[in-house]
């Protein structure tokens, strides 16, 4: 039976969190700098376990894409994403864009996140989220890098054209990047609307525009394309009570503050109206049925 608001299908999509705590987002990085981090005001903790209390009430698992640096000064918390049944998985030390680090930074950045990730949760991490999804068509090599280390999987391309990231020429589902290897990459969720791709799996786009557009978008995925959906968010987008930068642009700050305090209501529904589950799996089940990768990669 089909309750009011609920899919028919049966897919099931990916849940998950971008761990990393308010002063360390992309829209912030000029006017705080990494030096200052120590020195703010830590919400990370506090945000997640009331997101684990979230997924626990609704009887869900999901994977935290958690940074190294955070790993580090929260291991109590690492360890309780794991003992909740969670996957643990990586968004590289201290979210450095991965078209900036360059193959041997960006090796000895999620290989050092790796290391501390799985010291303080005590689980293998096989799952890896570029910061800002910075994997495009600059960075080919990043795949390799990853699949070297012993990844499985990566969720780091947004096929898609947007002012900070994106890889408009990336498909829309899951590929295997490198040639010979299982390694597969799960893009994050677009929907398909008169010709035009929608960026459709989170962030922002969730909370700022209304529920009914995501929840559209992930009916589409999954009735039309057949697909799960990869959807993602932040723990700092349901704290409507953290620490406000001042000097930050209009652009910034309209971005990050706009309908925080409706964010947790928004993810009930959407926990509630969709079927979700870990990643980890997603991507298991994902590589038997595969598309081309992009051309840039068949160089
Ligand atoms: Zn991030």
């Amino acid at each position: 039976m089909t309750l009011p608001g609920q899919t028919a299908n049966d897919q099931i999509n990916g849940l998950s969190v971008d761990v990393e705590d308010w002063f360390q987002v992309g829209a912030f990085e000029k006017v705080i700098d990494r030096s200052d981090w120590n020195s703010c005001t830590t919400r990370v903790e506090r945000n997640c376990n009331e997101i684990l209390q979230l997924f626990a009430d609704a009887g869900v698992k999901g994977t935290f894409f958690t940074l190294g640096w955070v790993a580090q000064r929260h291991p109590s918390l690492m360890r309780r994403i794991v003992q909740e049944g969670h996957e643990i998985a990586s968004h590289g030390w201290d979210h450095e864009r991965v078209f900036r680090l360059g193959r041997e930074a960006f090796a000895a950045d999620i290989a050092k996140a790796r290391k501390v990730i799985e010291d303080t949760s005590g689980a293998a991490v096989t799952g890896y989220r570029a910061p800002s999804f910075s994997i495009d068509a600059r960075t080919p090599w990043a795949f390799e890098v990853l699949a070297e280390q012993g990844y499985a999987y990566s969720s780091s391309v947004a096929p898609i054209a947007h002012d900070h990231y994106g890889w408009r020429e990336a498909p829309r589902f899951a590929f295997k990047p490198i040639a010979g290897s299982d390694f597969v990459e799960i893009p994050v969720t677009t929907a398909q609307f008169a010709g035009r791709r929608l960026a459709a799996g989170g962030g922002g786009f969730f909370r700022v525009l209304p529920y009914g557009f995501s929840r559209w978008a992930i009916r589409q995925v999954n009735r039309e394309d057949e697909r799960p959906a990869v959807f993602y968010f932040h723990p700092w987008e349901i704290d409507p009570g953290q620490p406000r930068v001042a000097n930050a642009s209009m652009r910034s700050r309209l971005r990050h503050y706009t309908n925080l305090g409706v964010m947790a209501d928004k993810l009930g529904r959407l926990i509630g109206d969709f079927r979700w589950g870990r990643m980890d799996e997603l991507a298991a089940r994902e590589a038997g049925r595969t598309v081309a990768p992009p051309s840039a990669l068949a160089a």
